[in-house]
């Protein structure tokens, strides 16, 4: 068990008590509220929810463009992005840190890809790994490199409102079809204790003698949420569960000056409540129960103790996605 905040930062953190101290407690009165606010949210939308008409596909690819494993030669990060293919058109999903970091334009560049072969950009939540780097969140702009900007603006839809620079932003409101066959679960909620209200759309697409693909961002709302939705949008049994479902337990990725942000900042509780072994058990015993058959886990907010983990207790076969790498649902 590595510490979260490295102990080069406990006099400073010491000395800044009288200050740290009354903002956390009051920060935590604030939190309690609009925890409580999110999961009544979730509940009314997932109440609310009516089943979607998803269009049978003949296939769903999926082409890795940013992971924090990859294929020889790819390039690794703590961001997502992630390219679907169906027989009727494809998506992007996500787009990592965007042009602050190299990882999206190499993986792009080796794998011959722009943003012109797809019909549309989604993102699953306005966070930095998610959208585009440090000042797309700060400016909510969803934010690619000039290489990647589509020569016509194609939608982007978002969860929440912000704008996408190159793209015509769409709010999506609530679960619907987006493109190529693919559907959202329209936005769902979680309170991080820092950085505050969080919403996120999840996938989902209906794959011809399968069954339901999903996929997550970073899994903020849970994973139980999420599936708890997807069974109200489709009576088609569970296929394929992948992306991020954010259980950095025994450390963070892309930890920065010794704080391991992804322990901290994106919980869903207190920054003194650590994520635990026994929260990952409650997330595998709700896989199990919903019964994927194949489950492609993302490494970008998940730590290898956990991985693992789920690679031994998950009764599906399962995957840890790569970047350059490519998977056929
Ligand atoms: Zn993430
Ligand atoms: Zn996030």
């Amino acid at each position: 068990m590595t510490f979260r905040l490295s102990p080069v930062w406990w006099p400073a953190l010491a000395l800044a008590s009288p200050v740290v101290a009354p903002w956390l407690f009051i920060r935590h009165r604030r939190f309690q509220k609009e925890r409580a606010q999110s999961a009544e949210l979730n509940r009314i939308r997932i109440s609310h929810a009516e089943p979607l008409d998803l269009p049978e596909l003949d296939f769903l690819e999926l082409t890795v463009l940013v992971e924090w494993k990859t294929d020889e030669g790819f390039m690794g990060d703590a961001g997502v992005s992630y390219l679907f293919k169906t027989d009727v058109g494809s998506m992007l999903y996500d787009v990592g840190f965007g042009p602050t970091r190299p990882a999206l334009a190499h993986n792009a560049a080796k794998l011959d890809f722009n943003t012109d072969q797809v019909d549309a950009l989604a993102i699953s939540h306005l966070h930095l790994d998610h959208m585009g780097g440090m000042s797309a969140q700060r400016s909510q702009q969803v934010t690619v490199s000039d290489e990647l900007m589509p020569s016509q603006a194609k939608p982007c839809f978002l969860p929440d409102r912000a704008e996408a620079k190159g793209f015509k932003a769409e709010l999506v409101k609530k679960p619907r079809l987006l493109t190529a066959g693919i559907a959202s679960t329209g936005p769902l909620a979680r309170s991080l204790f820092i950085l505050g209200h969080t919403e996120e759309q999840a996938l989902l697409a209906r794959v011809k003698n399968r069954g339901l693909a999903v996929f997550t961002g970073c899994g903020h709302p849970t994973i139980e949420v999420i599936l708890e939705m997807v069974e109200h949008l489709s009576s088609e049994p569970l296929y394929a569960l992948g992306g991020g479902l954010h259980f950095p337990v025994t450390g963070g990725r892309g930890n920065r000056a010794g704080i391991q942000f992804q322990t901290i900042l994106g919980t869903g509780k207190p920054p003194w409540k650590r994520i635990t072994d026994e929260d990952l058990s409650q997330a595998i015993a709700a896989i199990n129960a919903a019964g994927p058959k194949k489950v492609y886990l993302s490494g970008h907010d998940t730590c290898d103790h956990a991985l693992d983990r789920m690679k031994r207790q998950l009764k599906a076969e399962t995957n840890v996605l790569r970047a350059g790498a490519t998977y056929r649902l």
